[in-house]
């Protein structure tokens, strides 16, 4: 973070904010920051060289949009989920973008089907030269086209916190792979849709987030120390 001093001090505080907003926010998805880290005002601002006034600003649009935990008196913590918490999030996910697979399912006509054969392949071209901030917002984006397709503006409001939670548990928990969708399980599930076979869809969209959502879960009770049986795994063979 202290490359972006040098920068950030000659930039007007529009830009401030937008820079400190993207280090922050992709350390977040790069997951460089621990689940419960306290962001420390005093010690960032002076590592992006910015008001604290900047700063505040910025930990309030983070914890806003879910991506911290704001306590008064205390300060801003990265969100230390349970096992419930992430398996609440990503039930909700599974309930709405069922409701998204049915709705769309022999329903694409030839432009939706151009678009999002259009954004599959910029996710694998993203992924492919390396840009994982840009991977991983189209990948969440994928999600958000679907449900626009399906219900409009509204729907996508409801989804899109529960989209940017699950981005975020993925990127404290289970930051091995680079996004947290394939593109070719995107693939898969446009073909279902294609199709019209509405239970090989479902089955789709509900395996891929499901094994998402499994890995997550693993990862985090490593983490908390709580799966001592996977830890010794090796160990008792
Ligand atoms: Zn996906």
């Amino acid at each position: 973070m202290t490359a972006n001093v040098a920068r950030v001090a000659d930039e007007s505080a529009d830009d401030v904010e937008a820079l400190v907003y993207a280090s922050i926010n992709s350390a977040l998805l790069q997951g460089k920051l621990v689940p419960g880290q306290q962001l420390v005002e005093r010690e960032l601002a002076a590592a992006f060289g910015c008001t604290r006034g900047a700063l505040r600003k910025v930990l309030a649009r983070l914890g806003f949009e879910g991506k911290l935990e704001l306590e008064p008196n205390r300060g801003a913590f990265v969100p230390s989920p349970s096992e419930e918490d992430i398996r609440a999030t990503y039930r909700a996910r599974q309930v709405i973008e069922a409701g998204v697979v049915v709705s769309l399912c022999g329903a694409l006509d030839a432009g939706m089907r151009r678009e999002l054969a259009a954004h599959v392949r910029s996710e694998k071209k993203a992924l492919r030269e390396g840009r994982v901030d840009e991977a991983v917002r189209l990948a969440g984006q994928f999600h958000l086209i679907l449900t626009e397709l399906a219900g409009g503006a509204a729907l996508v409001t409801a989804l899109a916190p529960l989209v940017a939670r699950t981005e975020l548990y993925k990127a404290l928990f289970d930051p091995s792979k680079a996004t947290s969708c394939a593109p070719d399980e995107h693939a898969q599930i446009i073909a279902a849709l294609e199709a019209g076979d509405q239970a090989a869809a479902l089955a789709t969209a509900r395996e891929h987030l499901a094994e998402i959502e499994e890995r997550v879960v693993r990862q985090a009770r490593l983490r908390t120390g709580r799966d001592l049986k996977a830890v010794f795994a090796d160990l008792a063979t």
